[in-house]
């Protein structure tokens, strides 16, 4: 499975500007900073279609992506990739409630086409106590959430495992559901990006 077309479809603040068509839909989420906007470009394998560093108070936005998937049998899978504000500005302890705005809650709450939400977390660091209140949120609300660690050229292979498992239990995920559960990506050599994609067409064939 691979991404063999994205284009910038929409941008929205509030629910009458979701675009229509009714594509499946992922999104993506994590603090600011995280390495969103690089894995978005890393897996449309297009710079510059999410923005890199963006200013912390900058105005925000959910910015719609269209992607054209190809199974191995040449056949088309389109779905809406969705990137999501990032969070975590505020230095002190955020509520998952508090950490988002009211749009994003609205997004949460009513986009009835949302298959999967992937977290991203720092690879190189515990989570922050806003990853533990979103990813708990998400799961609280019957989220399908992939958790994607980012930036994992960062430290060294042998310390990948014990990272993952500082992480996982760092937001609580549920034992059972950790072993492979989280995937491990770089934007800058590609890893966790066959993975990742593998993943999404799962649950868009589902
Ligand atoms: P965003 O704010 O979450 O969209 O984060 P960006 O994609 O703008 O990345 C923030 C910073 O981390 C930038 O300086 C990126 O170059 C860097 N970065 C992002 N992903 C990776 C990665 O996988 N590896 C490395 N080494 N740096 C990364």
């Amino acid at each position: 499975f691979n991404i063999i077309n994205a284009s910038y479809a929409a941008t929205a603040v509030n629910a009458s500007q979701y675009p229509e068509g009714g594509l499946s839909e992922i999104a993506f989420i994590g603090r600011s900073n995280v390495g969103k906007s690089s894995l978005i470009n890393s897996l449309c394998r297009q710079n510059g279609l999410a923005r890199t560093s963006r200013t912390p108070g900058k105005t925000q936005t959910i910015n719609y992506f269209r992607l054209t998937g190809k199974l191995p049998d040449e056949s088309r899978l389109e779905f809406m990739l969705v990137d999501l504000p990032g969070y975590g500005y505020a230095k002190r302890a955020q509520t998952a409630r508090s950490t988002w705005s009211k749009f994003i809650e609205e997004y949460w709450l009513k986009s009835t086409r949302l298959k999967l939400v992937c977290q991203l977390i720092d690879i190189r660091h515990p989570p922050m106590e806003s990853d533990i209140n979103v990813y708990q949120w998400l799961v609280e609300h019957g989220l399908n959430v992939q958790v994607v660690t980012t930036k994992a050229d960062k430290i060294t292979k042998g310390r990948i495992q014990q990272h993952i498992q500082v992480i996982a239990k760092g937001i609580n995920m549920p034992q059972l559901s950790q072993d492979g559960r989280i995937i491990t990506y770089s934007a800058v050599n590609g890893a966790g990006r066959d993975e990742l994609l593998d993943v999404i067409r799962n649950i868009l064939l589902k």
